[in-house]
């Protein structure tokens, strides 16, 4: 024990905590002293802290000797202040007992309330409210949790299913209304609830051996007990487990005076939260009950009653519902007033609970209220603008993700609660869609020009799809990781997309899927919500979006910019895509795949003959074909980005990918070779030939243009010219030409050769002179270990984490579907590294090798355009290591741009503080050089 304090009171307008002490006090108890010392009525009451449940499990669960003493000190103190007494037969006072951990737990521990009440307590309880029912119904509540929670949880008693006491005196109550013929538990009688009392005392001997504790003390300490045994209770441990909350922060125990919301016809019980929390808007908004208790809002099974007469509707009109407001215009006021006070003293939206016992109104919690991304955004700026919190806290208020809901259409999260989904896959591609199920591109092409939405299900995706991916307004697929071809593509256009249902069956030939007994033919409805990875049967609501029409949006989005270091590029691939990542925010381009490009119907042909000539004459035809398509490309890509940076990546695929699969049909390979005039056994023959066991490890990236040199210069030139015409143009671009999968620095020297070389050649042709960059994807272990020599030969460097994970970890980027939900499941890893950076493995050798390259050159660029680029934790990280940018798909720029901000607010850029930088002294240098490196070795940083 740090301490002989060992309770907590609070009460009248005193509190021996502040809401400061939530490690000491847990979030209820600090939150509860602080409205005390608020003078807000707050029912007296004391807290036995977290570090009391540590020492309850460091001691065989005993307590510290003195406890009982200090408790019996600060219930004195309750007792003043409410004017009761604790086990009087004349004006006792009831207890609630309730935990409250450093973080909230909603659901996880246990309540008991009505602690005090006793056969001698009882008649007492009558006369003071004069209302017998209430009394009984009081008992019966008691009886009921305290059996249940004390008697048997607490008792490690684990009864048979549909055993438990709780259960069996269900059963009781059932049976009673039965016999009575009424639905309600308020239609019961005071007779009926006095039987059911006597059945519920018998049935608790009956069940548990003892009798229930007719003594104060005795209940007040078994309910103690039981919060704190509940900390090692298998739910709490499974939520903690889940949550990351170490079991060693222990709960803090709340005792506190109970005041009764159902007293009758001037008692009433509520939530509420001081900003509507799914709009946003700075109005009161909240709901209550007339005579009910608080679990009676939370069951559902009244209809509560809105706080204000604005929220009244016809519908309530019909029902007879009034609102607090006109029902009770002074505890409103009141209510009003206190939510104020909460505000401007917290500083953010509260969640409280109250309850008004006979016309006196008290609070009995406040904490900060959750949201949703739409409100976060407009509660964070106009408390901006009420002069609430300044700009840094309005820029932290508001999670990156939860950007996501102003960008992309959702489903309605309300009538998302009501439905079950049918089984889960990865989140690839957030936002909701809604369609009829289609198995294939072609029909999901067709269908689509009929004006339906449509979701397209495959086992897995290929570059031959993206039309049909295209025209449906959600992908699903059976298989892959989300860095797969389906999850990059649908990112990319901001479309929604879930990968890796591995619970799903699809058969092409029925044009089925099955997920458990449920089988769907094409043309049924499923919903997929993309941002949790969630498949419903049929339509669910959508909500859609329009951020260019929200003010609020643009303002936050305005402060994070002007407080970031981190820029924010994009990776796109067409004019389109890159004109609305300008709109989005995107300072330039991180990564043009080029091969993308080579898709569209018009140059497919060409590709697929460069594929299959083997001569170099024939290379050169195709090429030539091709040329002034990828110079058109590149034209476009520059005017959108006029004025910035354009990273162009050479061709990176396996070449197969152009080709049909060697399982194709006869009548598919037959289609490609008439096209290309040969016969099917020709191209069986090719499509043999570039067959590879390993194709991700195969011949691809910068093996292609170092085995076929035309294909890098077709595409140098195609750059050059386009930059060239841009200039001539008047406007300014400076191409970046990215060589891929670089693993030696030797393959980097013989690309730029060829890249040079058709810089010069262009210059010279078209007279013209601009600038332009050559530099690397850094995607393999290799070279990040030789970044230095590598750094040498390059301008700047952009991560390809993509690859980078999938070669570190050895996992297939494409196949982790089939192991990742396991691994996530057991812990073995924490999140998806393909989703969110691997910190203390890929993320090493991300740092090491920046390190490495600005130890050769001071201010050498450093970009990420693996999928990390877009995620929020992951971009904290790479601003940490000292990055100049980060690219990702268009829809993700907002997001990124808040994400650098709130880094920028959090931690120090590292490119400020590298060992290399210029400006330091060279002994300083050298000690930071020492360590920093140091640190990469033994992975301490
Ligand atoms: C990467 O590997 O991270 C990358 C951006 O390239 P790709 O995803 O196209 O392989
Ligand atoms: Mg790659």
């Amino acid at each position: 024990m740090g301490s002989d304090k060992m309770v907590y009171f609070f009460g009248g307008s005193e509190a021996d905590g502040d809401g400061s002490m939530k490690n000491t006090l847990g979030g209820k108890g600090a939150n509860l002293a602080e409205m005390c010392s608020l003078g807000i009525p707050v029912p007296a009451g004391f807290t036995i802290p977290t570090d009391i449940c540590t020492y309850y499990y460091d001691h065989g669960r005993q307590y510290p000797p003195a406890l009982d003493d200090q408790i019996k000190g600060a219930l004195k103190r309750v007792e003043a202040v409410m004017g009761r007494e604790f086990g009087s037969t004349s004006n006792p006072l009831l207890l609630s007992v309730r935990s409250g951990a450093r973080q909230s737990m909603p659901g996880m521990m246990e309540t008991v309330l009505n602690i005090g009440l006793t056969s001698k307590t009882l008649p007492a309880l009558i006369q003071q409210t004069g209302n017998e029912r209430f009394a009984y119904d009081a008992y019966r509540r008691l009886i009921t949790m305290y059996s249940d929670v004390v008697m048997e949880k607490a008792a490690g008693i684990e009864p048979e299913e549909d055993k438990g006491i709780r259960t069996q005196l269900e059963h009781i109550l059932d049976a009673k209304k039965e016999q009575r013929g009424i639905k309600f538990d308020k239609d019961l009688t005071t007779e009926d609830l006095k039987d059911i009392v006597a059945q519920y005392k018998a049935k608790v001997k009956e069940v548990l051996g003892t009798e229930f504790p007719d003594d104060e003390w005795a209940q007040l300490k078994g309910g103690i007990n039981a919060v704190f045994a509940s900390w090692m209770g298998k739910r709490a441990q499974d939520y903690r487990r889940l949550e990351g909350i170490p079991a060693k922060w222990g709960t803090a125990v709340n005792v506190q005076a109970m005041v009764f919301g159902n007293m009758g016809e001037k008692s009433a019980t509520g939530v509420a939260f001081s900003r509507n929390p799914s709009t946003g808007e700075n109005a009161f908004y909240g709901e209550w009950l007339v005579d009910a208790q608080g679990e009676d809002v939370v069951a559902g099974i009244r209809t509560p009653n809105p706080l204000r007469s604005a929220d009244i509707t016809d519908e309530h009109r019909k029902l007879g519902i009034e609102s607090l407001e006109e029902a009770n215009p002074a505890v409103y006021a009141e209510l009003d007033a206190i939510r104020v006070r909460l505000e401007k003293h917290y500083k953010d939206m509260q969640d409280v609970e109250f309850t008004i016992e006979n016309g006196v109104l008290w609070m009995l919690q406040t904490r900060v209220g959750k949201r949703n991304g739409v409100s976060a955004v407009r509660m964070a700026v106009e408390m901006l603008k009420e002069g609430l919190i300044d700009e840094e806290t309005a820029i932290m208020r508001v999670k990156p993700s939860q950007l996501n809901e102003l960008l992309l259409p959702m489903i309605d999260p309300v009538e998302e609660k009501n439905h079950k989904p049918l089984t889960e896959g990865l989140p690839a591609g957030p936002g909701g869609a809604v369609g009829k199920l289609v198995f294939s591109p072609t029909r999901a092409e067709e269908q689509a020009s009929g004006g339906d939405p449509i979701i397209l299900a495959r086992i897995e995706t290929s570059p031959e799809d993206v039309a049909g991916m295209k025209a449906a307004s959600g992908i699903l697929t059976s298989r892959g990781g989300m860095t797969s071809h389906a999850a990059l593509v649908a990112r990319g256009w901001g479309k929604c997309c879930i990968v890796g249902a591995s619970e799903m069956r699809i058969n092409y030939a029925e044009r089925t899927m099955t997920i458990g007994d449920k089988t769907f033919k094409e043309g049924d409805f499923v919903t997929l919500n993309g941002t949790k990875g969630t498949i419903y049967e049929g339509k669910l609501k959508t909500l859609e979006a329009n951020p260019d029409a929200n003010e609020n949006y643009k303002t936050l989005m305005s402060l994070a910019d002007k407080k970031r270091v981190l820029k924010v590029r994009t990776n796109s691939d067409t004019g389109e895509d890159a004109s609305r990542a300008r709109r989005l925010g995107a300072e330039g381009i991180g990564l043009c795949r080029t091969e993308h490009m080579f898709f569209e119907e018009d140059r497919i042909p060409a590709i697929r003959k460069l594929i299959l000539t083997d001569t170099h004459e024939g290379r050169q035809e195709a090429l030539a074909k091709l040329l002034p398509l990828q110079r058109k490309d590149f034209e476009e890509l520059f005017e959108a980005m006029a004025g910035f940076q354009v990273t162009i990546r050479l061709l990176d695929p396996p070449l197969h990918e152009f080709l049909p699969p060697e399982d194709a049909s006869e009548e598919a390979k037959k289609e490609v070779a008439d096209q290309m005039g040969i016969s099917v056994k020709e191209l069986s023959k090719r499509i043999h030939a570039l067959h590879e066991n390993n194709p991700m490890l195969g011949h691809r990236g910068c093996r292609l243009g170092n085995s076929m040199p035309e294909i890098t210069e077709m595409q140098a030139r195609a750059i050059f010219e386009a930059a060239a015409n841009i200039t001539k143009k008047g406007k300014t671009i400076i191409p970046e030409v990215m060589v891929p999968l670089v693993g030696h620095v030797n393959e980097l020297k013989n690309q730029k050769k060829h890249i040079q070389r058709m810089a010069k050649l262009v210059m010279a042709e078209m007279d013209v002179e601009f600038e332009y960059q050559i530099g690397t994807m850094i995607e393999l272990p290799r070279a990040c270990v030789t970044a230095g020599h590598i750094a040498e030969e390059a301008e700047f460097f952009s991560f390809g984490t993509n690859d980078l994970t999938q070669t570190t970890f050895g996992f297939s980027r494409d196949d982790i579907g089939s192991f990742l939900p396991n691994y996530l499941e057991n812990k073995i890893l924490e999140n998806d590294p393909f989703a969110s950076i691997d910190q203390e493995g890929v993320g090493q050798l991300v740092r090491m090798a920046a390190i490495s390259a600005r130890a050769k050159k001071h201010d050498f660029k450093l970009g990420i355009c693996g999928e990390h680029g877009g995620d929020p934790d992951s971009v904290v990280f790479f601003h940490r290591v000292g990055l100049n940018y980060v690219s990702c798909s268009p829809f993700r720029v907002p997001i990124a741009r808040l994400a650098a901000a709130q880094a920028a607010l959090k931690h120090e850029h590292g490119g400020l503080t590298n060992p290399f930088a210029a400006g330091k002294d060279a002994a300083k240098n050298l000690g930071e050089k020492v360590r920093d490196i140091f640190s990469v070795l033994t992975g301490k940083h």
